[in-house]
């Protein structure tokens, strides 16, 4: 396994879960699982990320995308069991809400919330009732509650991660894969990793799961598959908000697009932009915060605590993310782009699929 964001690392324990010896590769693998403090540094995808899981409010109800979604929303709830765990506790945060930015919107919403009350989605109007309280001064057009989506914290998956890895005697190899290549030893075909450090290592089967980096693994093979670095930025911030606002706080609270997201006293995490390129700019948080003018007064005047910001891996001219067997024993499963946290159970779950096909089982 090469990567161990949400996606490597979680393919990893459920590979060594069905039985297979899996050994994963990562530089960051000694390193603890933190968001660091420097401005200048971009995280891994997974670091950097809110962990909202967005699952049941897709828009689109068939097509690849969807049932990916769907298999996760059901592994979810299956995963947190088996890796939570007293030295690495791990929860689901159920109940997402989002807002309406405009009477067409909030139709579609409506109409969504009515084909998939069996997956618990419910809409409400622009009046916040007893039965719906809305968390915000002015809930405008109304919107969609979603009971079963949410959030997973993505610092506590990585240790959970990590912790059960161990538990499943996973090598873990802290170092960058530099090259990959087929060979032939005693007439079996292997592939052949170089490693930064000067040692090789060789396995019949390499899930690729480096994010961007997968690419510029894959294309000396002969692999083209480009992708593209979209920057997500996020501010913690420090408000005073009315209490009431507080009250029916959901775990995620989407408004135009942005997460708003209630950890500790009086603190939200608002994210993230969508930047192209890997450079942050200094005006996106700014505009993001400003909700597109629905942003409420204390939002507005909150203070920013602390700011991150990491990389997103979007294939380019292909819908994200990239699942596929590229030639006997050589599986990509990367390019997630907005998703790969939500989506981290039903890949494992789908590169499984192809490992158990490959040994024939
Ligand atoms: C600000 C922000 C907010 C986000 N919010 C959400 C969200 O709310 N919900 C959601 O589902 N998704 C979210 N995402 C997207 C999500 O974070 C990514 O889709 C996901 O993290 C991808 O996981 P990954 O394991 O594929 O990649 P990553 O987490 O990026 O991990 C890739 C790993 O590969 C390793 N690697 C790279 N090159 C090599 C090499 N040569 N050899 C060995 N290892 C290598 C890296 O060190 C890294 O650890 C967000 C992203 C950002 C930036």
């Amino acid at each position: 396994m090469i990567g161990a964001g949400a996606v490597g690392a979680g393919t990893a324990w459920h590979l060594a879960r069905q039985g297979h010896t899996v050994t994963l590769i990562d530089p960051s693998l000694d390193a603890p699982i933190q968001r660091s403090n420097d401005l200048d540094q971009s995280l891994n995808g997974t670091t950097a990320s809110l962990g909202v899981l967005m699952g049941n409010v897709f828009r689109r109800s068939s097509g690849r995308a969807w049932r990916l979604r769907q298999r996760s929303m059901e592994l979810w709830p299956q995963w947190v069991e088996r890796l939570n765990h007293p030295e690495s506790p791990l929860q689901l945060h159920s109940s997402l809400i989002q807002l309406a930015s405009d009477p067409v919107e909030a139709e579609r919403m409506e109409a969504l919330a009515n084909q998939r009350h069996n997956l618990g989605l419910e809409s409400f109007s622009s009046v916040s009732t007893e039965s719906h309280p809305v968390p915000w001064p002015n809930p405008g057009h109304g919107g969609l509650l979603s009971k079963h989506d949410g959030r997973i914290d993505p610092l506590a998956l990585q240790r959970a991660l990590r912790r059960s890895l161990k538990a499943e005697k996973v090598g873990l190899l802290p170092a960058r894969v530099t090259k990959l290549h087929r060979t032939s030893i005693g007439g079996e075909n292997r592939w052949h990793l170089e490693l930064g450090t000067d040692r090789t290592i060789d396995c019949a089967v390499v899930v690729l799961c480096a994010a961007l980096a997968s690419a510029l693994l894959l294309q000396p093979l002969g692999h083209d598959y480009p992708m593209e670095a979209v920057l997500g930025q996020v501010l913690d911030l420090q408000v005073s908000a009315p209490s009431k606002a507080w009250d029916h706080w959901p775990a995620v609270l989407v408004c135009n697009g942005v997460n708003l997201i209630r950890h500790g006293n009086n603190r939200l995490w608002l994210g993230a932009t969508l930047e192209q390129g890997e450079e942050p700019s200094t005006e996106e948080p700014a505009i993001m915060r400003r909700l597109d003018g629905l942003a409420p007064h204390w939002l507005q005047q909150a203070e920013v605590i602390d700011q991150w910001h990491g990389l997103r891996a979007r294939p380019s001219g292909q819908p994200a993310p990239l699942l596929e067997v590229l030639e006997p024993g050589l599986i990509l499963a990367s390019g997630h782009y907005r998703n790969g946290v939500l989506l981290a159970p039903a890949t494992a779950d789908w590169v499984g699929q192809q490992i158990s096909v490959f040994i024939g089982l």
